[in-house]
This record gives structure tokens, C-alpha cells and sequence, in this order.
């Protein structure tokens, strides 16, 4: 499957995971400093900290998210010419499920800026409550040299651009596009040997209208040579199928004094989508505004299709499946661009006259557009797992774009598997199957067994896995291109810890089997969809899944508590295909926050030692007895007491527990929970007020 996949570049990072009560790692090398152990801004307020990752649980109270950049500048890394900008806040969106604690969580996105230019992938998301950080992500760069003043013009530059793509015809050319505009900024780039630098460079988005082709590329602002190219198209291979007669669609009707007619425009004001088909189109694949007018739709007299423009009603069909899934709760988005923009859909789309036998999502000038063309013979490409996985593409575009090469391309492809499977099972109303384009009858990909499409299961498998180090991207399969270093080959190793974190089971790892137990899709594809919408890092060398990894289980620790059997899931399942071997679940991070996980937290605990309160009720005070093989030298104790509502009420901290006394006069009378916490236990027991 294909998608298009805009402007952009990398971020991110290197580590090791290091749970801060047990284990530090020296770096050989220079370790950037949030994910450096001993970095003192880490020592005094980290909770535990995912250094392979970049990701770091912050102590609660600690740090406030306003003044993060500002008051701890030189621990974060940032130099006398950096700066952070703050790019967007966002409110968390998928915390309403009775299932799961429910605080006000935010995410604010921080761009670092190089002496007043953008350093493209350099950045750093902090998640809070608006009154203190939880969790950080994202990747700062660190040490910046180099001149801002560009040796090549941007006209220079573009003219460059041009003469190394070489193409007949361009979108400047016809339609009514001007020139594009460069932006100077300051990019990541791997050499062929995998060294990594930074360079000063243009950046221009490029359409070429003799070809489908629509790349951002990178010319170096130095030397005039091309730093890289990002395809802005994500296509992919596949095929058609006709659902029966299930359609219903979603139509709009126009008339007038002479006659009505009903056109492919959702209409029920839940959906926006317009779909058409290519019969109007010129050969161009760019698709302007003017063509979007009623008289160019395909309509129907009496809004009976049967088999009418079937290659259009079929994937508007898909399509409004597609925004219906994304739009239930939890997930609750509106469209793909989240606020419910419209998106245009080209049903049997044609190139240079020809087929296009592909299945693709692209955006220009604002606009998202899933192009939609026939297999071989008359197989059209719309179903719920192609149409599903299109749709995808653009929610990722206009959440954070994965550049489409190598591990981000891997990671980009994977979420609209994940999600094309889906809105299949969505739309049929249970499992069906693993496997892609099998309705079209043009299978392509199996996520349970990857291997049958030459795909890795699992990091690094001998045979399948596309090395990505030092590798230039080339679009199109082997042998005449390289899938942008394997973006739908290593898409296997996501697709894989998916499908075990769905269903359970065993993956076998050079030769181990690894047992994952499963939590069903729906809780897996809840975890899917917060890591790809609030945790929007990726690893800037595109080496590894580290990133995506601590990502995951971040969120599968906001939205179902540390420790807790989806988090232990999350976990085992990229143990399972080769992704990290250690998990730092620490009980007592947030325990105030994930009151209603204290059964799982209880359960989990292995506290077979008693915690005596008396009296108990009691109208005074009230005081604590622990036994003494639970006792611990130098550990602080901290009691918290949330009343049967799960709001905090008293909060205290003792590292002399045993006859500990706390007045409660000032609370009202009721049940409580008093939760003791430490290092190396949680205790929850219940008194009452009277
Ligand atoms: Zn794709």
C-alpha cells in the first residue's frame, strides 16, 4: 500500500533502557543529555528513564512544563544559540473509557530552532496536566557548529532540484501553481556509510506532472548537491472486491428546475468526503481544484448505483467506514486531519491514459487525496483494508509525518496496517484475517505471518530484514528500486508485535519462542493510535525501534497504569519480536493518578506482609503499624488518602513508618484509601471516618 508521506525528516534516538533504581549505563560516547543517567537534571527529579528510547517518567511535583526549556536549559542540552519553540498543545483525547484512569493529560510540542532556523526533526514533546510533566520525549540536537548563511541562492538551489530530477512536465507548468518556495533550514542527513551530520539546506516540495511523482528534496545550501529526497506519495499495491450489496451510501442530492441528481458527497454531516472517478480527469495525476465542481462527479438519477461507477461508489463506500472507525470512541477523530476536512477520493485513477495498479495517499497545497486504481484486468482497489489503510496514511500525514524511508517509512507503512485491519474488522463486525489486498484478490502482506511475504517477524531477522543503515532510498520494489529501504518489508516487525499484542502468542526469535498472553485488538489498537497521535518521536537515525518502543509502553502506562497487564502485554509483545528485553515497570510511579487501577495494582504486588491502621474507623487520627520484614533502612515512605471518589485528600511523607500517626480530623466522614508507597512496595488499605 502506498501513501504519501510530506516534508520531513527525522528525529531522535539512541539508549538504553535504565530503571534508575537499578541500573546506570556509562556511554562511550557522547550521550545526549536527556538520556544521559548522570545528567543531574535527571538524578534529581527522573523517575525512571528509557534512554534507548529518549524518553524519561518524571517524579510527580517535579517540573512544570512552562518553564522546562528555560529553567534547566543547559541539562537539556540546548546551546547559546538554541532555542525552543513551542509549536502546539494538544488535550489528550483517549482517556475516556470507564476503563481506565482519567486525568486531564496535555501534550505541548517543542521545535528546536538554530539560530533562528529550524532544525528539521529536532524535537521534544513534554506530557503534563498542565501544572506538572509526567513523561518527555523526543530527541534535542546537541552541539550545533555550523554557518546559517547560505553560498547557494534558493533560486539556485531550485533550479538544481529541476535539473536533477529531470522530468518533462511539471505542476507549474499547467496548473494554476507557481514556482514553490524554499525554505532554509537545518537538516539531518546519513552518508552512505552511515555517518551522521547536520547541514544547511533548501527544502522545496516538488510535483512532476509527466510522472506521478511528488517528493520534498533537499538541496545543500553549501555545495549545491542534493542532501535527499522524501516521497510525498505512499502508495501501495493492491487490489478490488465487491462487498455484496451492503452499500449504503453516503450521498448528497443537487437539483435543479431540469433535473437531480445525487453525487458521491457524504452528506450525513459526520463524514466529509467527495469521491469521484478518473473518467473526467486529464492524464495528469495532479488533481486540481477546478475538477472538483458537481458536474465532473459521478452522479446517479435516482441514487440506485448497483453496479454503476463502481469503482467510485466502492471506495466512498470504504472510505466512510474508514471515518466512521476513527470517529467512535475512544478514538473520537474527526476525519483524517482530526477537525473533519474533507477528503478527496479518485477512483479508478489512470495514468498517462494507463491503470494505475495501486492503491495511494497523497497531499498537496492542504489537501488530502487517496488515489484508488484497478489491479490487473478490472480488479479495483477498493476495499475496507486498502481504503482503511489509505485513510491511515493521511491521519499520520496531518498527526506528524514518518519521513516514508527506512525505519519511519517501516513504522508509517505498519500504523495503516494496523489500522486498515481495523477498519476491516470494523466493518464486517469481527476478526476476519490477517492478511492485505486478499478482496482484491491481490494479496500482499500477511501480519501474522510475515514471512510469507518475505517480510521480517521480528528486528533484524536474517534473510527478510532490509538494512536501512547507509542505504539510499530508491521508490519502487526490488530489483529496480529498494521500497525506500524496505519501508513495506520491515513494516513486518510493527505488524507482528501487533498481531501478538492483539491475539497472544508465541514468535520464535533466533531459534527462542517468546510467549506474549494478548489483550485483543481493541485495547491494542487504543495503545496503536496514542502512540502514533501524542508520542510523535522517531528515531532520527532510522536504525531501530527503540523509539516507537518506549513510546508504546508510555502510552500503555497513561492509559491503563504502570504495571498493568496491558502494559506487561505492550512490553512482552516487542520483547517477542526482538525489540528490547527489559521492563522497568515501577508500581509506585503515579500511583495517586491510577486509583481506579488499585485492584490490578494490588493483585500485582507482592505485599504478603500486613499494614495494620488504628483505630480503625476512627474520628482523630489514625496510625500505622507495618510488619517489621517489610520494613526498609532509609526509604521514605509516602502516604497518600484518596477518599471513594479516587480524589486525593491528605498527603504525607515519613521514613519512620511504624507507629506513624496522621490526623484526619480534617476530612469528612467516609471510606478511604490510604496507600502507602516506596521503593519497594505499594500497600492499599481501607479505614473509615466517622
Ligand atoms: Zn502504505
Amino acid at each position: 500500500m502506498k501513501k504519501l508521506n510530506l516534508k520531513y525528516s527525522n528525529r531522535v534516538i539512541l539508549g538504553l533502557i535504565a530503571n534508575l533504581f537499578i541500573i546506570f549505563i556509562s556511554f562511550a560516547q557522547t550521550v545526549p543529555k536527556l538520556k544521559d543517567p548522570s545528567n543531574p537534571l535527571i538524578i534529581e527529579h527522573a523517575f525512571l528513564i528509557d534512554s534507548l528510547g529518549g524518553l524519561i517518567y518524571w517524579n510527580e511535583g517535579a517540573l512544570t512544563p512552562g518553564s522546562f526549556f528555560t529553567t534547566h536549559r543547559s541539562n537539556t542540552g540546548l546551546g547559546d544559540l538554541d532555542s525552543m519553540l513551542e509549536v502546539i498543545t494538544w488535550k489528550d483525547s483517549l482517556l475516556e473509557d470507564e476503563d481506565s484512569p482519567a486525568p486531564d493529560l496535555y501534550h505541548t510540542l517543542y521545535q528546536q530552532y538554530y539560530n533562528g532556523l529550524k532544525v528539521e526533526g529536532a524535537e521534544y514533546t513534554l506530557h503534563h496536566d498542565g501544572e506538572e510533566i509526567w513523561i518527555s520525549s523526543g530527541f534535542i540536537a546537541e552541539g550545533l557548529l555550523l554557518s546559517v548563511t547560505p553560498q547557494i541562492s534558493e533560486s539556485v538551489a531550485l533550479s538544481q532540484a529541476i535539473s536533477h530530477l529531470g522530468f518533462e512536465t511539471w505542476i507549474w507548468d499547467s496548473i494554476e501553481t507557481e514556482y514553490p518556495d524554499g525554505e532554509l533550514l537545518i537538516i539531518f542527513v546519513a552518508d552512505s556509510n552511515g555517518n551522521e551530520s547536520f547541514k544547511l539546506a533548501w527544502k522545496f516540495t516538488i510535483v512532476a506532472l509527466s510522472e506521478l511523482y511528488n517528493s520534498t528534496i533537499y538541496i545543500d545550501a553549501t555545495t549545491g548537491g542534493v542532501c535527499k529526497k522524501l516521497s510525498n506519495i505512499h502508495d501501495d499495491s493492491f487490489n478490488h472486491y465487491y462487498y455484496g450489496n451492503k452499500y449504503d451510501l453516503d450521498t448528497r442530492v443537487h437539483s435543479t428546475w431540469i433535473r437531480t441528481r445525487h453525487y458521491l458527497f457524504a452528506n450525513d454531516f459526520t463524514r466529509n468526503i467527495y469521491s469521484t472517478d478518473d473518467l473526467n480527469y486529464h492524464d495528469s495525476y495532479f488533481i486540481s481544484d477546478k475538477y472538483w465542481n458537481w458536474e465532473d462527479m459521478p452522479f446517479s438519477n435516482d441514487d440506485i448505483w448497483g453496479n454503476d461507477k463502481w469503482s467510485a461508489t466502492a471506495a466512498h463506500y470504504c472510505a466512510s467506514k474508514s471515518w466512521d472507525y476513527f470517529k467512535q470512541t475512544p478514538l473520537n477523530r474527526k476525519g483524517m486531519t482530526g477537525w473533519g476536512k474533507h477528503v478527496r477520493i479518485v477512483a479508478d485513477y489512470k495514468i498517462n491514459g494507463n491503470h494505475y495498479n495501486n492503491a495511494s495517499y497523497v497531499t498537496f497545497n492542504n489537501e488530502d487525496y487517496i488515489l484508488v486504481g484497478r489491479y490487473t484486468n478490472n480488479n479495483y482497489l477498493g476495499t475496507y483494508d486498502i481504503i482503511g489503510h489509505e485513510f491511515t496514511h493521511g491521519v499520520t500525514n496531518r498527526s506528524r509525518p514518518l519521513p516514508y524511508e527506512k525505519i519511519s517509512g517501516a513504522l508509517n507503512e505498519s500504523f495503516s496496517d494496523i489500522f486498515g485491519y481495523m477498519i476491516e474488522r470494523y466493518s464486517f463486525g469481527y476478526h476476519r484475517n490477517w492478511t492485505f489486498g486478499e478482496d482484491a484478490n491481490a494479496l500482499v502482506r500477511d501480519m501474522k505471518y510475515p514471512n510469507s511475504f518475505s517480510n521480517p517477524s521480528f528486528y533484524m531477522q536474517p534473510q527478510y530484514w532490509v538494512n536501512v543503515i547507509g542505504c539510499t532510498p530508491v521508490a519502487g520494489a526490488p530489483p529496480t528500486g529498494n521500497d525506500f529501504c524496505g519501508v513495506h518489508f520491515n513494516s513486518g516487525v510493527q505488524n507482528k508485535w501487533f498481531q501478538l499484542l492483539t491475539d497472544g502468542g508465541t514468535n520464535n526469535v533466533y531459534g527462542s519462542s517468546r510467549n506474549v498472553a494478548g489483550i485483543g485488538a481493541d485495547k491494542a489498537a487504543r495503545i496503536a493510535y496514542y502512540t502514533l497521535i501524542n508520542y510523535k518521536n522517531y528515531d532520527f537515525q532510522n536504525s531501530n525501534f527503540n523509539t516507537v518502543r518506549a513510546n508504546s509502553i508510555a502510552s500503555a502506562a497513561i492509559l491503563y497504569g504502570m504495571c498493568s497487564n496491558e502494559y506487561n502485554n505492550t512490553c512482552a509483545a516487542w520483547h517477542a519480536v526482538n525489540v528490547g528485553n527489559y521492563n522497568p515497570c515501577a508500581l509506585s510511579w503515579r500511583i495517586s493518578r491510577f486509583l481506579n487501577n488499585l485492584t490490578g495494582l494490588k493483585n500485582n504486588t507482592k505485599s504478603v506482609f500486613d499494614v495494620t491502621l488504628f483505630p480503625n474507623p476512627t474520628s482523630n487520627s489514625i496510625k500505622l503499624f507495618v510488619e517489621q520484614s517489610a520494613l526498609n533502612e532509609n526509604t521514605v515512605y509516602k502516604i497518600n488518602i484518596f477518599d471513594n471518589q479516587g480524589k486525593l485528600v491528605l498527603s504525607s511523607t515519613t521514613s519512620n513508618i511504624n507507629g506513624y500517626e496522621i490526623n484526619v480530623q480534617s476530612i469528612s466522614e467516609g471510606i478511604y484509601n490510604l496507600i502507602i508507597i516506596n521503593s519497594n512496595w505499594t500497600k492499599s488499605i481501607k479505614f473509615v471516618k466517622q
